[in-house]
C-alpha cells in the first residue's frame, strides 16, 4: 500500500529489555541514528533479573563519567543490596540442616565492584534515562510497536551505505493488545501472558484487509528501512524465528518457583546469599535484596500438570519434560501459586520457621539450557541476549550476559555506521559472543544440576547417590570467577592481536610480553594513576569511558631516571602528528584530534621530579581555541595525599625502564600490547590499518565522539 509511511534509520532495535537497551545506550552515546521498539506497553516494575555482576557494574560506571554522573548508570552500585557472603546449608550425618560453609560472594580483588542485587525495572529505567540524555532527548523507546515482517535485500548487504533491511511495524497503541494480563491482579507475577499474537497471521490479515479496501486507514503501519537490525526480543525471539535460526539444547524436568517477599523467619542467614540443600525436600537459594526483600528460588517437588495436554506430547523433542508430558501432561504454570511455592520452601528450610509478608512478585519456571548456533545473518541482522541463549536464572547470568552481548556489538555498529571502520569488524560479534554463550550454558548446566540434585549425606550408606557437598562448594567458588564476567577472553581476530603474548598461564591467560600482568583479549582491569597536572588519583577505567574511542596508552617508563625514554617520547611527537599514522589518519577533518583514537601517556616518574612542560606537546595538546588539554598525562607511581602510594607499573607488570604501549578497544578489552618505541607504534598502525577507514581531508565532518567528557 503506497500510503504506508516509509522511513530510514541506521539501526533498528527490536526489544527494549536489558540487551536492547544496552545497544541503544551505545548508539545514543556515539551519536548514531537509531530507533528502538518494544511490543510491551509498560515497563517491568518488579521481578525478573536482579543480580548485577562485577563486569556489568564496571560497564555501567563507564557510561557515567567521572566529573559528573552523566546518566545515572552507576546508581545500581549506590541503591542495590551489596552481596557479601554465601552460606551453604546441607544435612549433617543425622539429616539435620546445618551450615556447612561460608565463602565471599565476590572473589576478593577481582574487580573494584562486588555483586549487587536490584530489580530489572530500575535498571531498564536508568537505561531509558541515559538513552534520552545521550541522544539529546531525540530517542525514546517506541512502545507498543510490533514488527510484522522482515525483508532483506541480499544484493545490498555488502555495501555499507545501503539500507538492505526492511521491517513492517505496527503501532499497537490503539489495540491495547500489549498490556500484560496478570494472573492474579493482586500481585505482579512472571506468569502473565503479554501479547503473543501470531504476527504472521496479523501480517496476512493486514494484507488482505488492504487488498479488500484500498482506502483503509494505514496510519498505524510503517515500513522502516535500516542498515542493521538487532533482535533483542527475548527468549521467544520473533526476529530469530524470521531468520530461521534454531536454538540447540534441552529442557529438564526440574521446576522452580521464585518468591520476592519480606520473610518472617528464625533462619539466621536470611540476609546472606544461601544455597540450601535439604535431605529429601529439594533445594532453596536465598538472595537478599533491596528494601529488606528476599528472593527465594525454590525447587518444587509437586508440579501441577495439565492432563489435557497429554496428547500433545508426541510433538515434543524427547526432552525429560516431554517424556513426562506424554504421561502426565505439560506443566501447568497457572497453578503455581505463591502459597504453593512457600509451602515447598517451608519444607526445605524446616526446622526453621518461614512465613512471608509484603509479597512483591512470584513466578515459576523450568530449567533448560539452549543456545543458537548463529547470532547473525549477512552481518546485517543480529540477535542478542535471551534471543540467542537461555538457561536457569540462579547463577544470576542472563541479564548480565545479555547486556554484555550488546556492549560488545554496540561500539562496532557505531564505528561502522559512522564510516570509521569496515563492516568486517561486525563478524567478531558472533565469534566473540557465541563462545561466551557456550561457556555460560556449560557452566549453568553443571551448576544447576548440582543444585537441583539430592545431597549426599555424610557417612550415610548410599554414598554413590547424590551430590557431594564439597564438590558443590568448589564448583560454586570456581563458578564465581566465571560469573563475575571479568574473565571473558576474546580470541585473536581483526580486533584482538595476541601476537606479543607469553604462553598461556595456568588460568589460560595470555599475558603480554611487555606488560606481564595484562592479559590480551580480556578487559583491562583498572589501577589507579595520578593526573600529572593536579595530582588527583583516578582509576584508569574512569579515563577509558564508554564513548566509542579506542585508547592508546603509552607507558613511557621513568623518564627522569632513563632520559632516553623522554627522547623516545619526543620521537613519538613527530610520528603522532603525521597524517600518515593512526593518531591522525582515521580522524575525520573537523573532529577533535582524540575523538577516534585517544592517546594517553602514563609515565613512571614521581610527578615532583618532572614538569608538565618537559613532555612533548602531544601529552598536553591545544585545541582549536588554544585551550590546553591537561588530561592526557599521568604518573603511574608515587604518593598521593589521600589514597596512599600507587604503582600502576607494578600492578600491570610493566618494566619502568622498558615501558610498553597498550591498545584498548572502546569496550575496555585489551587489543594489543607492543613495545615502547617507534617499532611498537608501527605495529599499532598495522593493527588499525586492518579495519579502520582512512578519513579523507575532503570528507564531510563526522559528529565527534566523546567530546563532552574529555577527562
Ligand atoms: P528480555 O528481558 O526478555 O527483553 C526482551 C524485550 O523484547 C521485552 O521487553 C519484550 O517485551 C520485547 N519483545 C519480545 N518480543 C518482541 C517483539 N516481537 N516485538 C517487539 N518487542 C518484543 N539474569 C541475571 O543476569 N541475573 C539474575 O539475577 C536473573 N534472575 C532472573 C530471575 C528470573 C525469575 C527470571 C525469569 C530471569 C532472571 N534472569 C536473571 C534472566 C534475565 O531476566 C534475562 O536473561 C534478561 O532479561 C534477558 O534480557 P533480554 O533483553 O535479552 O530479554
Amino acid at each position: 500500500n503506497s500510503k504506508i509511511k516509509h522511513s530510514n534509520t541506521d539501526v533498528l532495535i527490536v526489544g527494549a529489555g536489558p540487551s536492547g537497551l544496552m545497544a541503544a545506550t551505545w548508539l545514543a552515546r556515539t551519536g548514531v541514528p537509531f530507533r528502538i521498539i518494544d511490543k510491551r506497553s509498560n515497563d517491568i516494575f518488579s521481578g525478573q533479573a536482579d543480580g548485577l555482576q562485577c563486569r556489568s557494574l564496571e560497564v555501567f560506571k563507564s557510561f557515567s563519567g567521572t566529573t559528573f554522573d552523566m546518566a545515572g548508570m552507576d546508581s545500581a552500585w549506590k541503591m542495590g543490596n551489596h552481596m557479601i557472603e554465601i552460606c551453604f546449608w546441607s544435612p549433617d550425618e543425622n539429616g539435620k540442616l546445618v551450615r556447612s560453609g561460608r565463602i565471599p560472594d565476590t572473589i576478593p580483588g577481582i574487580s573494584r565492584f562486588q555483586q549487587v542485587v536490584i530489580h530489572q525495572g530500575y535498571i531498564e529505567n536508568w537505561f531509558e534515562k541515559s538513552i534520552k540524555k545521550f541522544s539529546g532527548d531525540s530517542v525514546e523507546v517506541e512502545r507498543p510497536f510490533l514488527p510484522l515482517n522482515i525483508k532483506i535485500d541480499e544484493s545490498k548487504v555488502d555495501d555499507p551505505d545501503e539500507y538492505p533491511v526492511e521491517i513492517l511495524v505496527r503501532n499497537l497503541s490503539k489495540d491495547k493488545l500489549s498490556k500484560p494480563e496478570q494472573y492474579d491482579n493482586a500481585v505482579a507475577n512472571g506468569l502473565y501472558r503479554q501479547f503473543e499474537g501470531d504476527q504472521e497471521k496479523f501480517y496476512d490479515n493486514m494484507q488482505s484487509d488492504i487488498e479488500n479496501d484500498p482506502t483503509l486507514d494505514v496510519s498505524e503501519y510503517e515500513i522502516i528501512h535500516c542498515k542493521y537490525l538487532l533482535g533483542s526480543d527475548g527468549a521467544h525471539s520473533w526476529v530469530r524465528k524470521q531468520l530461521g535460526i534454531d536454538m540447540d539444547g534441552e529442557t529438564t524436568d526440574f521446576v522452580w518457583g521464585v518468591l520476592d517477599m519480606v520473610p518472617i523467619t528464625d533462619f539466621p542467614d536470611i540476609r546472606s546469599r544461601c544455597a540450601i540443600h535439604s535431605k529429601d525436600s529439594g533445594s532453596v537459594m536465598v538472595i537478599p535484596r533491596e528494601n529488606d526483600l528476599v528472593r527465594l528460588y525454590i525447587q518444587l517437588k509437586e508440579v501441577p500438570r495439565d492432563p489435557r495436554t497429554k496428547t500433545e506430547a508426541s510433538k515434543y523433542t524427547g526432552n525429560v519434560d516431554d517424556k513426562n508430558a506424554a504421561s502426565k501432561g505439560r506443566i501447568d504454570r497457572s497453578k503455581i501459586t505463591p502459597e504453593l511455592i512457600l509451602k515447598n520452601a517451608q519444607e526445605i528450610m524446616s526446622p526453621f520457621k518461614l512465613e512471608m509478608t509484603d509479597l512483591d512478585w512470584f513466578t515459576g519456571y523450568q530449567i533448560g539450557q539452549r543456545v543458537s548456533p548463529q547470532f547473525n545473518k549477512y552481518n546485517r541482522v543480529f540477535i542478542s541476549g535471551d534471543a540467542c541463549h537461555t538457561h536457569s536464572p540462579k547463577a544470576g547470568q542472563g541479564m548480565n550476559v545479555s547486556m554484555m552481548d550488546t556492549y560488545n556489538l554496540g561500539f562496532k555498529l557505531a564505528l561502522v555506521c559512522k564510516g570509521l571502520a569496515k563492516q568486517d569488524i561486525l563478524k567478531t560479534y558472533e565469534s566473540e559472543r557465541l563462545q561466551v554463550a557456550k561457556d555460560l550454558i556449560a557452566f549453568d548446566h553443571k551448576l544447576s544440576r548440582m543444585f537441583s540434585g539430592k545431597p549426599m549425606i555424610p557417612q550415610a550408606e548410599s554414598l554413590e547417590e547424590g551430590v557431594d557437598m564439597d564438590e558443590f562448594h568448589k564448583a560454586f567458588q570456581l563458578g564465581n570467577e566465571f560469573a563475575s564476567g571479568t574473565i571473558v577472553d576474546y580470541n585473536d581476530s581483526v580486533l584482538i592481536d595476541k601476537s606479543n603474548v607469553l604462553p598461556a598461564d595456568e588460568k589460560d591467560r595470555t599475558m603480554s610480553k611487555y606488560a606481564k600482568k595484562i592479559p590480551v583479549g580480556r578487559r583491562l582491569n583498572t589501577v589507579k594513576i595520578i593526573a600529572h597536572a593536579d595530582g588527583r588519583p583516578y582509576h584508569i577505567a574512569d579515563r577509558l569511558l564508554s564513548d566509542g574511542r579506542f585508547r592508546v596508552l603509552i607507558f613511557s617508563g621513568d623518564v627522569k631516571k632513563f632520559t632516553k625514554n623522554m627522547d623516545t617520547l619526543d620521537e613519538f611527537q613527530t610520528y603522532l602528528e603525521s597524517e600518515e599514522h593512526f593518531a591522525k589518519k582515521f580522524t575525520p577533518p573537523n573532529a577533535f584530534d582524540n575523538s577516534v583514537i585517544d592517546v594517553i601517556t602514563v609515565h613512571a616518574s614521581n610527578r615532583y621530579d618532572v614538569e608538565l612542560f618537559d613532555f612533548p606537546e602531544f601529552t598536553r595538546p591545544l585545541d582549536f581555541k588554544s585551550r590546553r588539554d591537561y588530561w592526557r598525562l599521568y604518573s603511574g607511581v608515587g604518593r598521593t595525599y589521600h589514597e596512599g602510594t600507587l604503582d600502576a607499573y607494578e600492578e600491570y607488570g610493566i618494566d619502568k625502564e622498558k615501558g610498553a604501549v597498550v591498545v584498548v578497544r572502546p569496550d575496555g578489552y585489551v587489543s594489543l600490547v607492543t613495545e615502547f618505541g617507534i617499532s611498537g607504534l608501527k605495529e599499532i598502525d598495522a593493527y588499525f590499518d586492518k579495519f579502520m577507514i582512512p578519513q579523507s581531508k575532503n570528507a564531510l565532518p563526522v559528529k565527534s565522539q566523546g567530546v563532552d567528557d574529555k577527562k
